[in-house]
């Protein structure tokens, strides 16, 4: 075939159409080529794959995938989901001919293996003999850590055209399954800010918005809550049908460091995680790293900086595989740069100036350009590459020896329950469809049981720990106790790479019990876990009752709002027909038409709705839709993209406004309330990013001139909603009776590094309607407010130490202080929320606090009559 025209309509019916997808992307492409040899990347892109200022996009990279696919029968590329943004997220296995004959035959084997439950030994050495090592490599899930995507383009036309003893041994033994770009989305936002800076005052700037449209760099830390479409498709189309051995997973870092940092991680190490498994990723990563040295390549890492503790960033750690990573050194994008040994900085655990086991090779500094860093990290893919089909038996005896340890758990606890009767339902539904999408599985009791002598009622839901993935359910189910570790005896605090708590009871609000000894029960596995069936009390009705307690009543409310249905929230508590209702209950008066439409809503939102033919005459909040503004800043915040993420998920109107719309001012007129999310300093919101360093567009935060125009906005009766650090830029800015007690105090004396703290809420101020008196909070190097004035108080530390699972140092500096206040400001207020109310979309128990805030800046104060 000459250039141009080849059928890719035939080739994506076959191939690339399987989940359905439109490729709109594939389709406006034409392949060049099509020949027994596949071109090199070079000669399709034009350019060598790390060359200086040289970066392919996503559609290059899928038609150089496909073209791959059609020219070597080595290499299937397949779409196995849609990203966030609608581009084909992409999985290529890589194999030799002969397996590719059978990858049925090989997905069976490990997912046999991976659940050995009534697979005799004999039968599971037989497995073993035949089958596959199964390596997954994931580039790029970091869109500005940009080499790895790049380089999966050369690594796999070396796999599919080296015909070296090596590579037959790798093709026969193994197989690969290549995900070129965990974020295609983020990947294109990158190279278009790379291509429109590049040779500007500008090349390396920021890019300034999040490189995944909801979680930015939290992209990857994703992989317990499976909120994002990526991480739902990389398990759905890679995890759950090859049950990999191994991930590695291709990453960069700052510049002055290693120019590779490789496994095994740094203590602490998650304790549920296998022992095979921590061991494993020493194995492999020193593996990688021998071929590496072996080659003469310097400044290379290990057992430093990370650690191994969060499962939101390990989801192979409870699914039976090692996860390595590789952390390369980063240039500008594809910008070259140049250092001096001089310009290196030690980092946890290791100093790069210093030779060492950890370091055995000195880089003696010099010019770093993108294809070092595409050179480092092909040795490292064939030093795991060569790994796993060396070992293949080794690997995958490993895995089953995983999986059986895990469905022959005889520890404590014997299992966890879930009772029917929870405070917020909906959310401890939510709860159990993580745990399934994690592949646990869950049994509902067809009738009343007994355990640890308690009597637990028909329909609670039992996770038994003896199961394939247990340890997933047990990590996510139990409190964590993170060690105090030290950088030395008496010393600072060792910061932890990520968080420390994960528990999903607690976070999310869910009543979990864990039964010790084993009991019998008759269990029936639930194929999916539904929410209960909302519904409609019957008879006749004066006014219908909604529960505050769900997170998912703020989804019936924004539905009541945009059907014009009139709602109050009822200020005092109040008792009808006997029955007790606290202050925040939802009332809906009846009006024509209003009973078919909470129908409805019910069915669709999973929340029930009560009938009282009682007169009700209480003080109460009379509902509008708050016109919500969220702050959007240049420096790209991922709290914001967190918060819009589950503001859309709850159905709320909203508009996102920049720094010109909060300096040109008359916000009072558009806006009812104005969010500002977290992880923004005071500088950042003023400030921004300074001029000259980012096109002038981008430059500059609100200014002088918009704090100005915030002030007014409230004193004219505007609602601020600061969260996280932005409580300091509203403290300072709008003179606040409250000081942070925390400021300027060294981690020595306190630290809390993500952990779960409780908090006492004041449920009676319309910001905690709905909230359990005694809750939790998650704490992340967060502010505690002492409060004056007129300044109120809605969550308070206890006199007690607050930790509830994760790790806190110097407790009783919180005690009695403030996280949540109201303070009121001319007619308006400023909400200080000095917690993260909605980190990564996880902590569900305290959503409320941020709902409630919304709806409370457009509510009026009356008697429901
Ligand atoms: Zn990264």
């Amino acid at each position: 075939m000459t250039t141009g025209g080849v059928d890719l309509g035939g080739f994506m019916k076959t191939r690339l159409s399987v989940a359905g997808l439109t490729l709109v992307a594939l389709l406006s492409v034409e392949l060049a080529s099509q020949t027994a040899r596949p071109r090199a990347p070079q000669d399709f892109l034009g350019f060598r794959v790390g060359d200086d200022y040289k970066l392919a996009d996503w559609q290059q990279i899928t038609t150089y995938f496909t073209e791959l696919d059609k020219g070597s029968d080595r290499i299937r590329a397949e779409v196995v989901g849609q990203t966030t943004l609608k581009r084909p997220f992409l999985a290529v296995t890589i194999t030799s001919p002969e397996n590719h004959a059978r990858l049925d035959r090989y997905q069976g084997i490990t997912r046999r293996l991976a659940d050995p439950r009534g697979l005799a030994p004999n039968d599971a050495d037989a497995l073993i003999a035949e089958g596959k090592s199964v390596i997954a490599i994931t580039c790029s899930v970091h869109a500005t850590e940009v080499a790895a995507a790049q380089m999966s383009m050369e690594l796999a036309h070396n796999l599919a055209t080296d015909n070296s003893e090596e590579v037959r041994t790798i093709l026969n033994n193994t197989i690969l399954v290549l995900v070129p770009s965990l974020n295609p989305d983020g990947l294109d936002i990158v190279v278009d800010w790379y291509k429109k800076t590049v040779n500007t005052p500008f090349d390396g700037a920021p890019v300034p918005e999040l490189y995944h449209h909801y979680a930015g760099h939290d992209n990857n830390r994703d992989w317990y809550m499976f909120t994002q479409a990526e991480t739902r498709a990389v398990i759905d189309g890679v995890y759950k049908r090859w049950h990999p051995q191994v991930l590695y997973d291709v990453h960069q870092m700052g510049s002055n460091g290693a120019r590779l940092f490789l496994p095994p991680f740094m203590d602490p190490y998650e304790p549920n995680i296998d022992p095979i498994l921590i061991q494993g990723a020493a194995f492999l990563g020193q593996a990688m790293m021998n071929r590496l040295i072996g080659e003469g390549k310097t400044g290379i890492a290990t057992n430093a900086i990370y650690d191994a503790w969060t499962p939101a960033r390990a989801y192979q750690h409870y699914h039976g595989a090692v996860r390595v990573l590789s952390e390369a050194a980063s240039v500008r994008y594809a910008s070259p740069i140049r250092l001096n040994v001089t310009d290196l900085r030690p980092g946890l655990g290791y100093d790069p100036r210093t030779l060492s086991w950890k370091f055995p090779a000195v880089w003696r500094g010099g010019d770093w350009r993108l294809r070092d860093i595409v050179d480092y990290e092909l040795t490292a893919a064939m030093g795991a590459l060569e790994n796993v089909a060396l070992y293949r038996e080794r690997w995958l005896r490993n895995f089953y020896r995983v999986g059986r340890k895990a469905v022959e758990w005889k520890g404590i606890p014997f299992a966890f329950l879930v009772p029917p009767d929870q405070r917020d339902p909906v959310t401890a539904t939510e709860m159990l469809e993580v745990l399934q999408f994690g592949e646990v599985e869950v049994h509902q009791a067809q009738a009343p049981f007994t355990a640890d002598g308690v009597e637990y009622a028909k329909g609670t839901y039992v996770i038994p720990m003896a199961q394939p993935y247990g340890s997933f359910a047990k990590t996510m189910l139990e409190k964590q106790a993170y060690p105090d570790l030290r950088e030395y005896p008496g010393g600072p605090p060792q910061r932890p790479y990520d968080v420390v708590a994960h528990t999903l009871p607690i976070q999310m609000g869910v009543k979990v019990v864990e039964a010790r000894q084993p009991f019998e029960a008759t269990l029936t596995k639930s194929a999916t876990v539904t929410p209960p069936p909302g519904m409609v009390e019957a008879g006749p009705a004066r006014a219908y009752l909604l529960s505050h307690d769900t997170n998912a009543s703020f989804k019936a409310l924004n539905r009541l709002m945009k059907e014009r249905v009139e709602v109050f929230w009822a200020q005092k508590p109040l008792t009808l027909a006997g029955k007790a209702y606290d202050p925040g209950t939802m009332i809906i008066p009846a009006a024509p038409g209003v009973g078919t439409k909470l129908q409805a809503i019910a069915k669709d939102t999973s929340v029930s709705f009560g009938a009282t033919n009682e007169r009700i005459n209480v003080p109460g909040y009379r509902m509008s839709a708050p016109r919500i503004a969220m702050y959007k800043s240049y420096v790209a915040s991922m709290d914001e993209g967190w918060t819009r993420f589950i503001l859309e998920k709850y159905d709320f109107a909203f508009t996102s406004i920049v720094d010109t719309d909060i300096r040109s001012g008359s916000l009072r007129s558009r806006f009812d309330v104005i969010l500002i999310p977290g992880e923004l300093s005071e500088r950042q919101i003023i400030q921004g990013h300074p001029p000259g360093t980012i096109p002038a567009e981008f430059a500059g935060g609100i200014g002088e001139n918009g704090v100005q125009n915030l002030r007014e906005f409230v004193n004219a009766g505007g609602t601020l909603v600061a969260v996280d650090e932005a409580t300091e830029f509203a403290v300072h800015q709008f003179a606040l009776p409250a000081r942070n007690t925390l400021e300027g105090v060294p981690p020595q004396q306190f630290f809390v590094p993500g952990s779960l703290l409780k908090v006492v809420v004041d449920t009676d101020n319309p910001i905690a309607y709905g909230m359990s008196r005694e809750t939790a909070a998650f704490f992340l190097e967060n502010p505690a407010f002492e409060v004056t004035g007129n300044a109120k108080s809605v969550a308070t530390y206890p006199l007690t130490n607050p930790l509830m699972s994760g790790w806190i140092l110097g407790p009783e500096r919180l005690q009695g202080k403030t996280a949540v206040a109201e303070v009121p400001v001319g007619q308006g207020r400023v909400i200080l929320i000095g917690i993260r109310p909605q980190f990564r979309a996880q902590v569900r128990v305290t959503y409320k606090l941020l709902f409630n805030s919304l709806y409370y800046s457009a509510a009026t104060l009356g008697t429901i009559e």
